[in-house]
């Protein structure tokens, strides 16, 4: 099945062939989420194209975090606008806290997706 760039970046695929994986271990293991796997293993892409590539994705990441509290801000004035500000931050910091995970991985996908163009031809 031929996937589009959004499944792609959702499930961290490799944006040059779709097939293979950006990271090598699980979301929920503490201590290697982080580890990417050096090259695709369907087409070969690196995906440590140089030194500090991945600064980008902290702009992404900053983007989703502000996203996140963004939401949050308008979810409380919405549905429960007598909310104190201890009780947002308590809120925020457990939502940011709670998906750093998905963030950090999410963020390097969109980057290396904006950076890597998908070609057709290695996936048929
Ligand atoms: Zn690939």
């Amino acid at each position: 099945m031929k996937e589009n760039i959004v499944t792609s970046i959702i499930k961290q695929n490799c944006p040059k062939c779709r097939k293979g994986k950006l990271f090598s271990s699980s979301l929920f293991n503490l201590k290697s989420f982080h580890k990417m796997n050096d090259k695709c293993d369907n087409c070969g892409q690196d995906f440590n194209l140089e030194p500090g590539f991945y600064m980008g994705a902290m702009y992404i990441s900053y983007a989703f975090q502000v996203a996140i509290v963004v939401g949050t801000l308008v979810g409380a004035a919405v549905f429960n606008p007598e909310l104190s500000f201890q009780s947002h931050l308590i809120i925020v910091g457990t939502l940011v806290l709670s998906f750093f995970t998905s963030i950090f991985r999410l963020s390097r996908s969109v980057w290396i997706h904006i950076c890597v163009r998908f070609e057709e031809a290695i996936t048929s």
